[in-house]
């Protein structure tokens, strides 16, 4: 009883990526290789899928390594923290650099796509260690 009111306050906190990831997970949990339970996160690894996102209770990998979905991790408790402000500020800000980044613009294209906010945050609190 405490548990489901306890995840249905978290539902509500963080509605928006919940809603994006069950939509996300409609559409590519059917053909994943894989879909695993990790503590009160779904991970789906489907081959299909570009690159990997976290939209809790959701996360999305092209492939199965523990260290992207470790990172991952990190991001579902930055979604817990940021609440609805997650996808307009960690999402955002996420896709901001990586398209710059693609494109050379403000860092280079070679530059450590992890060590800059909100990545390295994501590394440090799924307790990823980097080469
Ligand atoms: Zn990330």
């Amino acid at each position: 009883m405490k548990e489901g009111i306890l995840f249905s306050l978290h539902v509500l906190w963080q509605l928006p990526q919940a809603v994006a990831g069950a939509a996300l997970y409609l559409w590519y949990a059917p053909g994943a290789g894989r879909v695993r339970r990790v503590g009160s996160v779904r991970a789906v690894f489907n081959r299909r899928f570009p690159g990997g996102v976290s939209l809790w209770p959701f996360v999305f990998l092209d492939r199965e390594d523990p260290q992207e979905l470790a990172h991952e991790i990190g991001h579902t408790v930055q979604s817990l923290r940021w609440g609805w402000l997650y996808l307009p500020v960690v999402g955002l800000t996420s896709v901001f650099h990586l398209l710059c980044r693609r494109r050379g613009l403000f860092w280079s294209r070679h530059s450590d796509y992890y060590s800059v906010w909100p990545e390295n945050e994501a590394d440090r609190l799924g307790r990823v260690r980097r080469g």
